[in-house]
């Protein structure tokens, strides 16, 4: 047999970190041509200081003149696979955004700017042997080196000093003379921040499927056997009907063919609960498993990357930046709760997670699983073509009914209770029921706060941000206006700024005066929220949650922090306190988000062994996505709504491209918006539908005044279309302060 020799790369072509839109090349020395490859990190000489790059192809030959060489490498091995060098390129293309943007999201910043390393501690192990007269004279003399030195001549392996000494409580002195007698041996390594590493897990094993679920593990496992054919799955199964389980053995069959998986969930519901059945079922090795997401500290998130890249890890559990570990023989990408938009980055790149999961397991050649109780429009129209295939559950774990649901019309509560009721006398009912037999209530209401707006009852002044055109909300507990888009806050006024009289009135309720009000009608009940306010603490997130499960919290208000994944046997009642929240917005996707809502939260209750009850106050108690949600009704609510997106040429039926032209100056960025919709005319092939260059829905964010243009339709391929706008967009001068964002699929529609 020839061997090849390995042919160290002379020329490589790099991204640079920065916004320059273009690749360059440069030389590499000799001394660092081993360590070079595609996907490789750099530090390279760019303009008159050095920046770090990646390195995207190595060359036969350049055209650049004077190149000049890199100057070091950052790291031993390649940092991006060849696979995840190509998924970069296709979320430029088709989220319409410069290489070096998506790298950022690829790479974790901690791992790109490569400034923390690992943790190092020392260790101690036994140094040479002692003989008898030594050991004697030291414990003479030396009393204390020689007990630290028993202890030392015990050890089996390396030992963290830091342990041993507290252990024998004995001091570091005595063990520095120790290594300096060369009894004891000391020595610095690398050791791992490990966010789990204090926790227990209790190892599970496989639980005994029921019919459908094997029905469905088995569809999964076809698919690993022959993973090139495979199309990617669409799980529909119904809140608790076992689709986690499904997850954790189609994984463990994926590892049993020697494979790696993803599992993306959404950030919320990345909870203690979720990472603990994963660990636990995979706790053969410690490693298994690595979890990323937001709250790991730099350190932390360091060493799961690293534990990912070194391939120790063979399990990634994350939320959605997830989708870029770098695992190496990947066999499964499952996404769960794929409806959930949190998938959808809201910053450059937009990229939506659950789409690149299917684009990266189309490129690395494994399989794909999308699990929703609630799927997507998108994804269940994806099925009904054929693109996706459908695997199903209809029936709750052992076969528990789904919960019952009421539906309470607020508009018959106000004509009886003249002021707007926070809980109707049905729900009251139902919670003082509950309470009397010792079972646990959830109220759900998406806002949180006290009073959503306060307005001047004389001259009609609301307080609004000044930055941003949304009421300031009242939030008691720290007394104070607050901003919920920008942070804007301002101290609760005694009279109206503006025309000085004594005429506040505070109107519309958040979560906070929910749990004032409960409290006040059920004052032995023990009462908590659970809210981005009340929850800013990492750890009283874990406390609430594990107090509410022992039993020793009655009734949980909260946003749609409580609305998913969770599930307690103990919880047989859900309120929703205003279903209408978000079939009022601009958008199309509120009917569809109003399904999902009622669903997912109905889908808390009832998880034991007494049936729940869901109760839905609502002023549009006959708006479809209510009455579907109330009879469980998913295939005639899907088929609905899609009637609805095909007759206004919304996705799925058509793709959308949501551009966002931003400014300080109102009139600037009015005259860009319009500038650059003639020039998007000019450009873009008829079937593109143009909207108007027109307000956004929220005129003013952060300061700034904004537009929109809104492109549909077009039965091309979204990348060319791409294309068309980064074209249009590059040979357009915008003003300095003018910030333009291009979207595509896009969720934010305000
Ligand atoms: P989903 O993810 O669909 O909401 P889960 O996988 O969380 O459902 O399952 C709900 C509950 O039922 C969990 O407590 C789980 O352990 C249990 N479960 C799932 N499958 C089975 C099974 N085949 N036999 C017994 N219990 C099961
Ligand atoms: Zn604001």
């Amino acid at each position: 047999m020839v061997c090849k020799p390995i042919v160290a790369p002379r020329l490589v072509r790099v991204v640079i970190d920065r916004a320059i839109h273009r690749e360059l090349d440069y030389s590499v020395p000799d001394s660092l041509a081993e360590r070079v490859s595609v996907g490789s990190r750099v530090r390279v000489p760019f303009r008159d200081k050095s920046g770090l790059a990646t390195v995207v192809a190595t060359l036969e030959h350049s055209d650049a003149k004077g190149l000049r060489p890199i100057e070091a490498v950052v790291g031993d091995a390649p940092m991006l696979s060849t696979h995840l060098l190509e998924l970069a390129n296709w979320i430029g293309a088709y989220y319409c955004c410069p290489i070096e943007t998506v790298m950022r999201s690829m790479l974790p910043q901690v791992i790109r700017k490569a400034k923390v390393g690992f943790k190092r501690q020392l260790f101690v192990q036994p140094g040479r042997k002692i003989d008898r007269d030594e050991l004697e004279k030291l414990q003479k003399r030396a009393p204390r080196q020689a007990e630290l030195l028993e202890a030392i001549s015990k050890l089996e392996k390396p030992k963290r000093v830091a342990d041993l000494l507290r252990q024998t409580s004995l001091d570091n002195q005595t063990l520095r003379a120790l290594a300096k007698r060369g009894l004891a041996v000391l020595r610095e390594e690398a050791v791992e921040r490990d966010p789990h590493g204090d926790e227990q897990f209790i190892p599970t094993t496989n639980l005994v499927l029921n019919e459908e679920q094997t029905r469905v593990l088995k569809e999964i496992t076809e698919a690993l056997e022959a993973p090139e054919k495979a199309r990617p799955i669409l799980l529909h199964g119904v809140t608790g009907s076992g689709k986690t389980e499904i997850y954790l053995q189609a994984i463990r069959a994926s590892l049993d063919r020697g494979h790696t998986a993803i599992v993306l969930v959404p950030e919320i519901s990345l909870t203690p609960q979720t990472v603990e059945r994963f660990k636990g079922r995979f706790a053969e090795a410690q490693d298994a498993v690595a979890v990323l997401h937001s709250h790991l500290s730099e350190g932390e998130r360091h060493d799961e990357w690293h534990k990912i890249h070194s391939g120790r890890a063979r399990i990634v559990i994350g939320a959605r930046s997830a989708v870029f570990a770098p695992l190496k023989n990947l066999g499964l990408i499952v996404v769960d709760e794929e409806h959930e938009t949190t998938y959808k980055q809201e910053e450059a790149p937009r990229y939506h997670a659950r789409d690149v999961a299917v684009v990266r397991a189309k490129i690395e050649k494994c399989v794909v699983l999308l699990g929703s109780a609630t799927p997507s429009l998108e994804s269940y129209h994806n099925a009904m073509t054929g693109k996706y295939q459908l695997a199903t559950l209809l029936q709750r774990v052992d076969e528990k009914q789904m919960p019952l649901m009421r539906i309470v019309d607020l508009r018959s509560e106000r004509r009886k209770q003249k002021s707007l009721a926070i809980l109707s006398d049905k729900l009251r009912d139902a919670i003082a029921d509950r309470l009397g037999k010792r079972e646990q209530t959830i109220l759900f209401l998406n806002r949180r706060g006290f009073s959503t707006s306060l307005l001047c009852s004389n001259c009609g002044e609301a307080r609004n941000c000044p930055n941003c055109s949304v009421a300031l909300t009242f939030h008691r507990q720290v007394a104070r206006l607050n901003c919920h888009l920008c942070g804007h806050t301002a101290a609760v006024p005694k009279k109206c700024p503006a025309c000085g009289q004594d005429a506040l009135i505070y109107s519309g309720f958040g979560t906070e005066k929910v749990e004032a009000t409960v409290t006040q009608i059920f004052p032995n009940a023990m009462v908590r929220r659970m809210d981005a306010d009340s929850m800013s603490r990492k750890e009283a997130y874990r406390e609430t949650l594990r107090n509410f499960r022992a039993g020793k919290i009655d009734i949980l208000v909260g946003t749609q922090m409580i609305a998913k994944g969770l599930h307690f046997p103990n919880v047989t009642l859900v309120g929703i306190i205003n279903a209408d929240l978000a079939l009022h917005l601009p958008d199309f996707r509120a009917g569809e988000r109003t399904f999902q809502l009622l669903t997912q939260v109905a889908g808390r209750a009832g998880r034991g062994e007494t049936p729940g009850e869901v109760f839905v106050q609502t002023f549009t108690p006959f708006s479809p996505s209510i009455q579907f949600a109330r009879h469980h009704d998913f295939a005639g609510y899907f088929q609905q709504e899609l009637e609805f997106r095909e007759r206004c040429d919304f996705p799925p039926f058509q793709h959308a491209v949501l551009i966002t032209i931003r400014s300080e100056h109102e009139a600037r960025a009015k005259f860009s918006a319009e500038t650059l919709r003639r020039r998007l005319r000019e450009t873009l092939p008829t079937e593109f539908v143009l909207g108007d260059a027109a307000p956004a829905p929220l005129q003013k964010l952060q300061g700034q005044f904004r537009f929109h243009i809104l492109i549909r339709g077009g039965s091309r391929r979204i990348s060319g279309l791409s294309r068309l706008i980064r074209e249009t967009l590059d040979k357009l001068p915008f003003p300095e302060d003018v910030a333009v964002a291009v979207d595509v699929d896009p969720y934010q529609l305000l």
